[in-house]
């Protein structure tokens, strides 16, 4: 019997920041595999096309075996079942996000029996989001201190 665990992790990742990476390094700790799921929405293109998110971070995790980077559309719960995965990861940085996250924990659970398995954010990290980092780039910022060293986005973003 295979007893491994493999654990889902979803995400929108426009873009991948250095508080996603800490949660994938930490989440290896507890679990025998991760799937980095980029999750998209027919109706909205994103910031980063959702084909450039997924190409850079296999590149970025294509050294890590127990890695495996995906996209989804559709619900959560059903993709992470198409992956044999036996629970969801998350992270939560606020009591804002964890009343979110709570709810779609609770969701996910009804509806599938999977259960979510959340990581607090590291405290050096727990202010950076996506949208954050969209905005600097918006004002003409330099984002790179914000994203893996090693991740590479090649594709031109949307404003
Ligand atoms: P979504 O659009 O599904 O919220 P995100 O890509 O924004 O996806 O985030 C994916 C997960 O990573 C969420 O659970 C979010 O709370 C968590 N997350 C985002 N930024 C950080 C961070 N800096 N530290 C820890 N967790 C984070």
């Amino acid at each position: 019997m295979d007893n491994s665990k493999k654990v889902f992790f979803p995400g929108s990742f426009d873009p991948f920041t250095l508080g996603h990476a800490d949660l994938v390094e930490r989440g290896l700790r507890l679990f025998d595999n991760i799937v980095v799921a980029v999750g998209y929405n027919e109706q909205k293109s994103g910031w980063i096309p959702v084909e450039e998110r997924v190409r850079a971070l296999q590149e970025f995790y294509a050294h890590e075996p127990r890695i495996e980077v995906i996209s989804y559309t559709g619900l959560t719960v059903d993709a992470a079942r198409r992956t044999a995965c036996s629970c969801i990861l998350r992270g939560v940085r606020s009591t804002k996000d964890y009343e979110y996250e709570l709810d779609i924990a609770d969701i996910n659970h009804r509806l599938s029996g999977l259960e979510t398995v959340v990581l607090f954010a590291d405290p050096h990290l727990s202010s950076l989001s996506s949208s954050v980092v969209r905005e600097l780039s918006h004002f003409g910022r330099d984002i790179r201190e914000w994203l893996p060293a090693n991740l590479n986005y090649r594709i031109e973003r949307n404003k």
